[in-house]
């Protein structure tokens, strides 16, 4: 993909700036909002809008060789296991939750026998031990080394490498899943097309994203912890990912709202918000709830979504 360049100054290879929309092509970017980094560092950084299409991006952003940095806390939640604080107590419960609600979804909607699974971003390796568990065959790629020792002591499985990613043969899985890590990752056309390939014809895609469109965003605006900038490169909505697997031969053709993640990422941002303790709790519980609720008879409008996709059947007569 050409859209993208390095930096203001050219040889600045660390920044990385977005010149066309990565959905549509449109080159008209504006700035939507300032956001700021206020899980790592602090600094500030531009999201924008493409004017055809309205899909929110991160730009400009860190490049892979050095957005590390902004992981680079004992904190980074999906990548350590502390049980600390009111939050992440939280956050482990909710996993715990998700995880048997991931294992069923996957189960009910995947047609192969065995499941071939491969995990897109597997962070310590939760999923893929209550993956292997159920006697399916699974895999996982994750890019940061610690988490991925760590998966791999785990579940005693071979977590590859994020290059070992774009050596993966064909056909090779009828279930690959990217539980909140698409939005994470710098080459995203090149992703979703290859996903694409080593998916089997009657294989499914499991996707689940923030929705910068939910109930939760709308209220807390630049403030909005899912945001979660530099490391959210791209902001999704239900129109932008289904615009985005269409070009790669890709259809939706389930998607799943999950309305619980409304709460924490509310608390998350009355943190960022500094509201005090009292305030922090109860307005996050009401924006929650309401949130919850519209996504009930909604789901465009949950915090986050998990898309289930198929091969297109015009792109399986291609192959
Ligand atoms: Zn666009």
């Amino acid at each position: 993909m050409n859209n993208r360049t390095f930096g203001v100054n050219p040889y600045d290879m660390s920044i990385i700036t977005i010149t066309s929309c990565p959905i549509c092509g449109c080159n008209d970017l504006k700035k939507a909002f300032n956001a700021v980094d206020h899980f790592a560092t602090g600094e500030v950084f531009p999201v924008c809008r493409c004017s055809r299409c309205g899909f929110h991006l991160t730009n400009d952003f860190p490049s892979e060789d050095i957005i590390g940095q902004y992981y680079d806390s004992p904190d980074y939640i999906s990548h350590s296991d502390s049980k600390k604080g009111l939050i992440h107590r939280l956050y482990h419960f909710f996993r715990k939750r998700m995880l048997r609600k991931k294992i069923s979804l996957v189960a009910s909607q995947a047609t192969g026998n065995p499941i071939r699974l491969l995990e897109i971003g597997c962070g310590t390796g939760h999923f893929l031990e209550a993956a292997k568990k159920e006697g399916w065959l699974v895999s996982g790629i994750e890019k940061d080394e610690k988490a991925r020792k760590s998966a791999i002591n785990r579940t005693g499985l071979q977590v590859k490498k994020e290059d070992e990613f774009w050596l993966l043969e064909n056909n090779s899985f009828n279930v690959v899943t990217l539980w909140h890590v698409l939005e994470h990752l710098e080459k995203l056309n090149e992703t979703i097309h290859k996903i694409g390939e080593i998916t089997t014809p009657d294989g499914i895609v499991v996707i689940a994203l923030p929705n910068c469109h939910s109930y939760d965003a709308g209220f807390y605006k630049e403030l909005w912890a899912a945001y979660d900038i530099p490391r959210h490169l791209w902001h999704f909505t239900p129109a932008t990912v289904e615009e985005l697997l269409s070009k790669h031969g890709l259809t939706i053709i389930k998607k799943i709202s999950m309305p619980l993640d409304a709460f924490y990422i509310s608390l998350l941002s009355e943190k960022y918000r500094g509201s005090n303790l009292f305030i922090r709790y109860g307005r996050a519980f009401g924006v929650g709830t309401i949130g919850f609720l519209r996504s009930l008879s909604n789901p465009a409008q949950a915090s986050s979504l998990i898309y289930i996709a198929k091969k297109s059947e015009e792109t399986n007569r291609k192959e």
